[in-house]
């Protein structure tokens, strides 16, 4: 098959061979002959993408939705991927097995907290075994990730932002350590290093997310009703924010 670029369409959903940014950058902290999960795999793009790349012995892609997990598996059969990439219908992790022996799991395309909380359900279901690198892309809500990672010995080893379709996109990338790492409560909302790393589109993100919390603040100064406690927590949160971008 040949490469298609899709001008003009939403670069979100491109194809198996031409990732969109976001999941190329993603899928480049996938190690080498990795036994891969892509949880919500809507398309399988990703797996499909590093299966062409042979970068994975193989992959899980699992969705919980049936629309998508049917499309996923379409894609991969087109692909004659199927005895590679093995598409699984069902709730996050709780499409792996330890018998799958997976290397490298990545959750992409969702907000922190789903993604927290798919992290949080595999660990108490022991679908996690600490020996698979976390390759996680949440769309907003970082914040909750970083804590979840903190929380159950995950050092985060790398954090990544671009920018694509005129939206920002973070990728934190973490793997089990031996003692509990410790962030700060700036590193945790913020991210570590990402200000030092792409100082651009780290003022742009926040400068963004300073526009809206200007809004609220606005909208609840007009309140008729007593907004004071809010009022206070939003100025706290700008100066904050108004600080970090200076
Ligand atoms: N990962 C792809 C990407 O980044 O382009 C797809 C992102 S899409 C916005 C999110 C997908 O995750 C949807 O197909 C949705 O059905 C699926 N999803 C949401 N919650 C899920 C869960 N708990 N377990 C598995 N898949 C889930």
């Amino acid at each position: 098959t040949e490469i298609r670029i899709i001008k003009g369409v939403d670069s979100q959903f491109m194809d198996e061979k031409q990732l969109s940014l976001r999941l190329e950058k993603a899928s480049n902290y996938v190690p080498n002959n990795s036994k891969l999960a892509d949880i919500g795999s809507d398309h399988a793009y990703l797996p499909c993408a590093l299966v062409y790349q042979k970068k994975i012995q193989f992959a899980v892609a699992g969705e919980v939705v049936e629309g998508p997990f049917l499309t996923a598996k379409e894609q991969v059969k087109r692909l004659g991927f199927q005895a590679i990439i093995d598409v699984r219908l069902g709730n996050g992790l709780a499409v792996i097995d330890l018998a799958d022996q997976i290397t490298a799991i990545t959750i992409c395309g969702m907000g922190g907290t789903l993604i927290a909380s798919i992290l949080d359900d595999g660990f108490h279901a022991g679908k996690l075994t600490g020996g698979e690198r976390l390759i996680l892309q949440p769309n907003i809500g970082e914040e909750n990730v970083r804590r979840w990672l903190m929380n159950h010995d995950y050092q985060i080893i790398a954090e990544e932002l671009l920018e694509e379709d005129a939206k920002l996109y973070e990728i934190i990338v973490a793997e089990k350590s031996i003692v509990q790492p410790s962030y700060s409560q700036s590193e945790l909302k913020f991210g570590l290093e990402l200000k030092e790393n792409y100082p651009d589109l780290f003022i742009k993100k926040w400068q963004r997310q300073l526009e809206k919390e200007y809004t609220i603040l606005a909208s609840l100064e007009a309140a008729t009703s007593d907004q004071k406690e809010k009022i206070a927590l939003f100025k706290t949160k700008i100066a904050e924010i108004e600080e970090l971008i200076q």
